[in-house]
């Protein structure tokens, strides 16, 4: 049996009274970019749900797309029969057919009549649809409370729509519906991760990424540009703002403050995508931080850290476990490639012992020590190359690099 239409759901959105338009119009354009290489599909828009009409294009595949789309909290693929008793009951026969024969199936009819001319009232149809089917189909028993199978028909004048399957959808908010923020982009496995759920939260995100490049090589930035690429498939595009932080680390380095390293690392590149994220409108910045993780997660490093910028901080992962973590991004599609073995800037000067209560004073008193800091802050937002990243397209880089050079011996 071949479907002929999506039934897509809100849920939560519904709640959001006078931005409900809004927010069903985002995840109607959404879908439209999604369905885009389906051009037989026809898109329709109700009160607080969306039909995708089929002609003939395969739903399953079309299921598998629409599991993006943020907003949408189920999918059912529905039969239409003409509106009429006959009709509607040879539909809801072809339906269950299909259910597995090797045991006893808990089942019910759910019939709603919303087109109220249609001859029969709702319960008289779970009746008349009931019969015929548990007739046509031995493995059904019927069970009103605890159904497996609820085959739900919603007779409309323009026909009835038959359905039992509720697929999981994304849920969250519609895409860009909440606002912009500036995603801080590793190559590790938490930030895309970090990245994905706030775009799930109705968040546009910019990403930007910090590199030490020749320290670096140009095949970790390659690693972070097809991460931002998988990002871009959830939203059409990315923007990926991508940093020269050499000078910055060299600096910081010098210090000779090895235990505070990081921490001060971090607080720079907080100082930079706070200014990249004032330029192009963003109104809060986005890590992959989870608490107690490394040593540069933990509540005083948090706290440390945290003060270099007063833009919001989300971290949404910071109450997540790893495993959690590990498996939404086997989900998104972001796992396989985080965890190629290509040499993150901060992972060239990592500490023996990473300072895990780092004191605010020092750090501040370090910092103002390095009168170059500043300028060199500014340097880096100049020196920004920023790539759009759409999800199968090739992406256009200012300058080819050349490969990563060696580290030098001794950083500290
Ligand atoms: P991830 O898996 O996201 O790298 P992590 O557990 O390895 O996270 P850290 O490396 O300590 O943690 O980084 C914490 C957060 O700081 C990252 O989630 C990311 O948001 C940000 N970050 C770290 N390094 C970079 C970088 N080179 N460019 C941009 N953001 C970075
Ligand atoms: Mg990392």
């Amino acid at each position: 049996m071949a479907y002929d239409m999506l039934l897509l759901r809100f849920g939560e959105i519904t709640l959001k009274g006078k931005n409900r338009m809004r927010f069903e119009k985002a995840a109607l354009m959404h879908i439209k970019s999604l369905l885009r290489p389906y051009p037989a599909v026809e898109i329709l828009r109700e009160f607080g749900r969306i039909y995708v009409l089929l002609n003939g294009e395969p739903a399953r595949e079309i299921i598998e797309a629409l599991k993006q789309v943020f907003g949408v909290t189920s999918i059912s693929p529905v039969k239409i029969a003409p509106p009429r008793l006959e009709e509607i009951i040879a539909a809801a026969k072809d339906f269950v057919r299909e259910l597995p024969a090797d045991r006893a199936i808990p089942f019910k009819v759910n019939a709603r009549r919303v087109w109220k001319p249609f001859p029969y009232g709702s319960q008289e149809m779970n009746r008349l649809i009931g019969g015929p089917v548990l007739q046509a189909s031995p493995q059904l028993k019927v069970d009103v409370h605890h159904p497996e199978v609820e085959l739900r028909v919603e007779i409309r004048e323009q026909g009835a729509y038959i359905f039992s399957e509720v697929i999981p959808g994304a849920g969250g908010f519609p895409l860009g519906t909440n606002g912009k923020a500036m995603l801080l982009l590793s190559g590790g496995i938490d930030s895309p991760v970090a990245g994905w759920s706030a775009m799930r939260r109705g968040l546009e995100i910019e990403c930007v990424h910090f590199h030490s490049y020749p320290f670096t090589s140009k095949r970790a930035e390659e690693k972070v540009i097809e991460l931002a690429k998988v990002l871009s498939r959830y939203a059409g595009q990315v923007k990926l703002h991508l940093v020269p932080f050499t000078e910055i680390q060299t600096s910081l380095a010098r210090t000779g403050q090895d235990n505070l390293i990081i921490t001060l690392m971090r607080r720079s590149m907080l100082r930079i995508a706070t200014r990249l994220a004032e330029q192009s409108g963003a109104l809060a910045l986005v890590t992959g931080d989870s608490l107690g993780q490394v040593a540069s997660q933990t509540l005083p490093s948090m706290n440390v850290i945290g003060r270099a910028t007063d833009l919001p901080l989300l971290r949404p992962l910071v109450m997540n476990d790893k495993e959690d973590i590990i498996q939404t991004a086997k989900k998104i599609g972001t796992y396989d490639l985080s965890i190629l073995p290509y040499e993150d800037c901060c992972t060239l000067f990592v500490p023996k012992s990473p300072s895990t209560n780092p004191n605010l004073r020092i750090v501040e008193k370090i910092e103002a020590g390095l009168t170059e800091l500043a300028e060199q802050v500014e340097a880096a937002v100049k020196g920004t190359e920023t790539l759009v990243i759409r999800p199968h397209e090739e992406v256009k880089r200012r300058s080819d690099q050349e490969e990563g050079a060696a580290v030098p011996d001794k950083w500290f």
